[in-house]
């Protein structure tokens, strides 16, 4: 195969200043293209399904910054929204009416939250849910499942997907074993291997915390009666269930994954698409649980920038639009990509490649291997290699994949019929280098 053609003389030079200055040149380990290979670009602007490199490349941009750009980056509404906020002020550390008003907009959506609290990001919100769930329930254990990812608190990292996937770290240096004690991590899809946890450990399992579609293992499906399986099973145990919807709530449909698969859980964590952009994650569920938090209940959480009003207006601004236009959106998501996703498998197959496409709504990851992928183990059967080449053939034409095997891509509302037939152009000639 032949090298990348793509002049990235400008991202490469600023990769190695970034280098000198922040380990491996980035904030978050897979934005450095380890996995995959090559110059990572290094962006100047984002519009609409585009992203523009410092070398003045375009790329057609399939990461959504990994979730949260469902309606295109610089989405007009929202951009004037952070601008509106940001002349009275970029933080308070003082109550405001935008944190009420975008709640109230969450709950609209997803029923099961009747009380929730604000964060900074998905991992907050996971760690958190996790304290919450112990303190209400008081017991220690938190049951998860293999190659979900929650954020990267100490208790969470424990066979988690994404980044820690990718870079093959079996659990984090640096958490204590006794921190991960009490942390059981599970194959997904299994229903007998949590009724066999909860056997051995009786009374003890304060939580399941899930992603109910995964989405950091690469995109896995939940088999058919597995999510009311967990569900049932936390009942009869009295454990909370957890549905981590960071990535799923407002993609799948408006209310994520559980109005899709009508799961009512006790917590959802939210996050990416909750805070248009800006950083901001939310954990929320039964009024009961969550008044156990501080200042009314025993449970301490905090935030300095909590509730921050430019991320609330951002939040308000792009979920406002999802509700208003929520029966052309989600359709035109599902149609788009159903387009990409099934056309570029085809087109690998013609090639003689094996690929199996997990997708469901916008969400999709093409996994380099010929069997069905419904845990992490078979996730784990992909050609990493030859997913790195189809990365690297799939940049060079233009269009920018997540950097990992192991993570899905995301469509946008400003992903149109031009975009689909870019992308089967540029797979055509990436599978046939
Ligand atoms: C992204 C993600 C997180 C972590 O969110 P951050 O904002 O990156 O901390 C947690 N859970 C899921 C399911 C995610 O996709």
């Amino acid at each position: 195969m032949p090298l990348p053609t793509r002049i990235l003389a400008r991202s490469r030079a600023l990769q190695q200043r970034a280098e000198s200055f922040l380990p491996g040149g980035v904030d978050s380990p897979v934005r450095a293209f380890r996995a995959v290979g090559g110059d990572p670009p290094f962006v100047e602007r984002a519009e609409g399904a585009f992203l523009w490199d410092v070398d003045g490349n375009r790329y057609l941009d399939f990461f959504g910054s990994w979730g949260p750009m469902i309606q295109g980056h610089a989405f007009p509404p929202v951009v004037e929204a952070i601008q509106n906020a940001a002349t009275r002020g970029a933080s308070f550390g003082a109550s405001h009416a935008g944190e009420a008003n975008l709640a109230e907009l969450v709950q609209r959506c997803f029923p099961s939250i009747e009380k929730l609290r604000f964060v900074s990001s998905g991992t907050e919100a996971c760690m958190s849910a996790i304290r919450l769930a112990r303190g209400f329930t008081g017991r220690k254990f938190v049951l998860k499942f293999e190659g979900c990812y929650h954020g990267h608190a100490d208790a969470l990292l424990v066979k988690a997907g994404s980044g820690v996937a990718t870079f093959g770290i079996p659990g984090s240096a640096g958490v204590p074993e006794e921190t991960a004690m009490h942390t059981l991590a599970l194959p997904y899809n299994d229903l007998a291997a949590v009724e066999q946890a909860f056997a051995t450990h009786p009374g003890q399992i304060a939580c399941i915390i899930v992603e109910p579609v995964v989405g950091n293992a690469g995109t896995i499906l939940p088999a058919t009666g597995y999510l009311e399986g967990l569900r049932a099973l936390a009942t009869e145990h009295g454990a909370l269930l957890i549905l981590d919807e960071v990535m799923t709530g407002f993609r799948l449909s408006l209310g994520g994954a559980q109005e899709l698969f009508s799961i009512r859980p006790d917590l959802t964590t939210l996050g990416k698409i909750v805070g248009g952009g800006l950083p901001v994650g939310a954990f929320g569920g039964r009024a009961e649980v969550m008044d156990f938090l501080a200042p009314l209940g025993p449970v301490y959480q905090a935030g300095t920038l909590s509730g921050n009003p430019l991320a609330m207006a951002a939040g308000i601004s792009q979920l406002q639009h999802l509700i208003d236009h929520a029966d052309v959106i989600y359709p035109k998501l599902e149609a788009t990509t159903k387009a990409i996703a099934t056309g570029v498998e085809a087109l690998a197959h013609a090639a003689g490649i094996p690929l199996t496409t997990n997708r469901i709504g916008s969400m999709f990851t093409w996994f380099f291997t010929g069997q069905p992928v419904n845990d992490f183990e078979d996730a784990a059967t992909s050609d990493t290699a030859a997913f790195a080449r189809f990365h690297r053939a799939m940049l060079d034409a233009g269009v920018w994949l997540p950097p990992s095997q192991y993570e899905a891509a995301f469509i946008s509302t400003a992903h149109g019929t031009d975009e689909i037939e870019f992308t089967l152009a540029a797979a055509r000639q990436a599978f046939s280098l």
